[in-house]
């Protein structure tokens, strides 16, 4: 049987393939703290000229000294150009970020000048250094360099950035769509008292929440019964999503229709059971559309902790091939007390961690099995057992995974 690392990377790389086809093109205004998705070459020099940065006189430095009179030929603001060329004895007014002009070697500050015989003429305090106050074309940005990289979170200084170079619209790592069905003849919905042999569909909604925690708007599909011709109709529709989750049906009982009515519809499985605990049954495979595009497809096992388990540990590293930030880093802590792990899978076990000053420690809940939603409920945290029967001491190192 496969291990969950062996799945996650069969399914990651299938995302990769997918990803390609998942980036959208968005507004500036919308991509503050996304992951951008390309690469982005400035179509400008920054600046875009050399120019003055002070309010002041262009002249020409070489062989000028304080106490210099000068005649002033024009004015340049920003966003004007120069029209004449400075010469020994004249000067230029200029304002920040104007170009310079023509013959100017460096820009004198107004603070040190002073205007003599009325607005034509100016005298200079200072003797200037060739260059002072001017920054030349391109020295921050050259066009044709890359700005920014694939990858990178927007930040509003990248946004400025982005903006400077151009870019109104930038592709980025857009979350997928993702369609949820449940299946299964006992279900029935929240508002209804189960009758004999039935229970409340609680995975829908768990799971629609679990898509919305990752800040996508989940498309409800409703419960599908255990027939075929139905399955197909409601797996159809969520076809049509980048992602389509499903629940029950996946495991070995008569019933278990779901990874048949797939494969029927054309959905290729690339995986059926994982060796872990809870979620076993796991099913997952892709299905091709147009354009080399596709549907990634989780089959779910039906109890609700395997569901639950299964959508942290697969579903959620899938969307975090496409946004990396969605997926928490596991951390280690210590475990309270002596845990005997049974069995030879790989358990997450509902937990409580708790930080104290130097390390977190873990208290692992009195958990009944996969159905045992209350206490997955209680928890904050699934501790990581990994697989091979055997005593797990007080004050061992086990990795959780917080929720
Ligand atoms: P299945 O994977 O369809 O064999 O279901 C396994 C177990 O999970 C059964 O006991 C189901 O009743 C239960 N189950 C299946 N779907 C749901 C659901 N939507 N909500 C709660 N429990 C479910
Ligand atoms: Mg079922």
């Amino acid at each position: 049987m496969l291990s969950v690392t062996e799945a996650q990377e069969l399914s990651a790389a299938e995302v990769r393939e997918a990803n390609r086809f998942l980036l959208r093109s968005v507004p500036l205004g919308e991509t503050l703290g996304r992951t951008l998705a390309e690469v982005v070459v400035s179509d400008i020099d920054s600046p875009p000229h050399d120019k003055s940065i002070v309010d002041g006189y262009a002249v020409l430095a070489e062989g000028l000294s304080a106490g210099t009179e000068l005649a002033i030929l024009e004015e340049v603001t920003a966003g004007a150009v120069p029209t004449q060329q400075v010469t020994a004895g004249t000067a230029i007014r200029i304002m920040t970020g104007a170009p310079l002009p023509a013959g100017a070697t460096g820009v004198v500050m107004v603070e040190k000048t002073e205007l003599v015989g009325g607005e034509n003429r100016v005298r200079i305090h200072e003797t200037p250094r060739s260059g002072q106050n001017i920054v030349r074309r391109a020295t921050s940005l050259r066009r044709g360099e890359t700005v920014l990289h694939a990858g990178v979170r927007l930040n509003p200084a990248r946004i400025g950035l982005l903006a400077e170079v151009g870019r109104g619209e930038v592709k980025i790592a857009s979350l997928p769509t993702v369609a949820v069905l449940t299946t299964g003849n006992e279900i029935v919905p929240v508002d209804t008292i189960p009758g004999p042999g039935q229970i409340r569909n609680s995975n829908g909604p768990m799971l629609e929440a679990l898509v919305q925690q990752l800040g996508a708007q989940p498309i409800s599909l409703g419960v599908a019964r255990d027939e075929p011709g139905e399955l197909a109709a409601l797996i159809r529709r969520g076809l049509q999503a980048d992602f389509l989750v499903l629940s029950g049906g996946v495991s070995a009982g008569v019933l278990d229709l779901v990874p048949g009515v797939l494969a029927e519809l054309g959905v290729r499985q690339v995986f059926h059971k994982v060796n872990l605990k809870p979620g076993k049954p796991i099913w997952f495979g892709v299905f091709p559309k147009e354009h080399n595009n596709r549907t990634l497809v989780f089959g779910l096992p039906g109890n609700p902790v395997s569901s639950f388990v299964c959508f942290e540990v697969f579903v959620r590293y899938a969307l975090g091939c496409i946004r990396p930030e969605l997926v928490p880093q596991s951390k280690l802590a210590l475990l309270a007390v002596e845990h005997y792990h049974r069995g030879d899978r790989p358990t997450y076990w509902p937990a409580i961690c708790e930080e104290d000053k130097t390390d977190a420690l873990v208290t692992l809940l009195p958990w009944k099995g996969s159905g045992d939603l209350k206490t997955l409920a209680d928890a904050n945290c699934l501790a990581f057992f990994p697989g091979k029967e055997r005593v797990f001491q007080a004050g061992e190192e086990v990795s959780v995974r917080l929720l």
